[in-house]
């Protein structure tokens, strides 16, 4: 998987070793272990994927990881991404809208030992204010806008990164907060992911 994530042009040393060092099938159906380092994203469970491995390592590289920041991760999901992103050092916060994957996913980080991890129910298109502001912020979830109420949980110099398109085809955004009222954007390649939904799904659909 490392071989092929640096083909594809990932040379962040840091955020490979972070995937190297994690077992992507620990976070699939076991019905999927044979594929677990391949390139392809899975069901995760109401009717949600874990991202493929180049997708987390991209997102991850954006962010320019730096030990002890405070990040937040809209769009639990598995809890993948959560765990690379606390691998390199990071206090990851981490929120999903969906009450059976937030559940299983927390339950799951708690007993492969994460501490750096908090891990909360709800709709992550208003943030996560109580703990704002973050250094870094990652919307794992396709949206056609940046909501306005992300930007403002994010720090000065701090960098968010997010998928911006249709349900078909999303372009990646970098934002960099670059002061109180001004932000850079950067986009980058496409990338396809399932839809930034507002409101909360408390049905486990499987
Ligand atoms: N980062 C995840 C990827 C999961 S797919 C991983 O590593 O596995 C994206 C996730 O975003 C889904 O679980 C979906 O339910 C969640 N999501 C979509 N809209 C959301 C919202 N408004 N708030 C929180 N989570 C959301």
């Amino acid at each position: 998987m490392i071989e092929e994530l640096r083909a594809k042009g990932i040379a962040d040393e840091a955020v490979l070793e972070a995937m190297n060092t994690l077992p992507r099938h620990f976070f699939l159906d076991s019905a999927f272990d044979e594929w677990a380092y391949s390139e392809n994203a899975f069901p995760i469970g109401n009717n949600q994927t874990i991202s493929q491995p180049y997708t987390v390592a991209y997102m991850t590289a954006l962010l320019e990881v730096k030990p002890d920041e405070k990040i937040l991760e809209i769009g639990t999901g598995s809890g993948y991404q959560g765990a690379v992103l606390a691998l390199l050092g990071a206090r990851v916060y981490t929120i999903e809208r969906q009450e059976f994957l937030y559940k299983r996913t927390k339950e799951f980080l708690k007993k492969l030992g994460f501490k750096t991890i908090k891990c909360f129910f709800g709709d992550g298109t208003q943030g996560l204010a109580e703990f704002a502001p973050y250094d870094k912020m990652m919307v794992t979830a396709g949206s056609n806008s940046v909501p306005k109420i992300l930007l403002a949980q994010l720090k000065i110099n701090g960098i968010l990164a997010m998928p911006v398109g249709d349900a078909k085809s999303q372009i990646m955004r970098k934002i960099t907060r670059t002061g109180e009222h001004t932000f850079e954007t950067i986009e980058l390649e496409n990338f396809r992911f399932v839809p930034f939904l507002k409101g909360v799904n408390r049905i486990d659909t499987k």
